[in-house]
């Protein structure tokens, strides 16, 4: 009876252990699985399907079709932005002929209304010239066909690099411009970093009227490290702050400036990119500051 008892007591204790390594190699053959489609590499060589569970072959399933849609997605914004280059490199030759023929109109005697029609046209190359490049730097960083190399270092050299490039448009507009600049690293691509920052300025010194300030300033965060630009502008009403960052939008009351609506949707990719982010704080009738985070790790 009692060698009945034991028996029993051992062949318990041996399901109980067969089946405890079943699942646990069930749930170490479900997480590899996950992983290799979560880094793209899940694919039907790994895992031969007559030797997998019922779960683990629906999983396999699930998986492999994801997969593969992803791929398709991948595949589909690839050719998107590459048609996107195609036409902006073959728009260049048309634009710059355009400016070039503008120009020499220019030197015509032109009746008063003959020149307005002329600077409206440079006006307008120019604008397609800026919206083509704008719009193929946004494809390629959305589709990855561009990556961002952020890398340890200081942001100060960052900020006034930007800086600099708008001194003289601050002094045309008659804008103070102003920035202090404290001893911060972060971990940030500069050349796409002083491109991000090169849009936040351009905005403020486009919105902001003249007799206005714009300042520059850095905070210190213990995960991010913040370039501010500030503006004595227009400012932004609520409803608006969160679309300003969506393509093409711009904001009622833009239209008389010169712009895309393509500058924040950039300079967001560019911070998001980087693991960062660009927020918005504004009060209408009094400015806005735009911050871009950069990561500090
Ligand atoms: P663009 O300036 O070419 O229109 P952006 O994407 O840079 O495009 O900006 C989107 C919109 O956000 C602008 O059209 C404008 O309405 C608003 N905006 C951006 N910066 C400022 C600012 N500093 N002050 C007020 N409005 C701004």
């Amino acid at each position: 009876m009692e060698y009945v008892a034991a028996a029993a007591l051992l062949l318990a204790a041996a399901v109980v252990l067969y089946n405890r390594r079943r699942t646990a190699r069930l749930l170490r053959r479900l997480d590899e699985m996950v992983a290799r489609a979560m880094d793209g590499s899940f694919s039907d060589e790994h895992f031969d399907e007559s030797r997998l569970s019922s779960l683990e072959s629906r999983m396999r399933q699930y998986l492999l079709a994801n997969t593969s849609s992803a791929r398709q997605l991948q595949a589909q914004k690839n050719r998107i932005s590459g048609l996107i280059s195609d036409v902006s490199h073959q728009t260049k030759t048309p634009v710059a002929n355009l400016k070039l023929y503008a120009e020499l109109l220019a030197e015509q005697p032109l009746t008063p209304q003959g020149q307005a029609c002329v600077q409206n046209i440079q006006t307008q190359a120019e604008k397609l010239q800026a919206l083509m490049e704008a719009l193929v730097k946004t494809s390629r960083l959305e589709t990855g066909l561009l990556t961002l190399h952020p890398v340890e270092g200081a942001v100060a050299p960052v900020v006034e690099r930007a800086v600099a490039q708008y001194g003289p448009e601050a002094d045309r507009k008659g804008i103070a411009l102003r920035w202090d600049c404290t001893e911060e690293t972060a971990v940030f691509d500069p050349k796409w970093t002083e491109e991000a920052v090169c849009n936040l300025l351009d905005n403020a010194l486009k919105y902001t009227p003249s007799g206005g300030s714009v300042s520059v300033e850095m905070r210190s965060f213990p995960l991010f490290c913040a370039v501010r630009v500030t503006d004595t502008g227009p400012g932004l009403p609520e409803a608006e702050q969160a679309r300003i960052f969506n393509r093409f939008y711009r904001a009622n009351g833009a239209y008389q400036a010169e712009g895309v609506g393509l500058g924040l949707y950039l300079t967001r990719q560019i911070a998001e990119n980087q693991g960062g982010y660009v927020k918005v704080n504004s009060v209408p009738g009094q400015g806005s500051t735009f911050s871009l985070y950069l990561p500090r790790a």
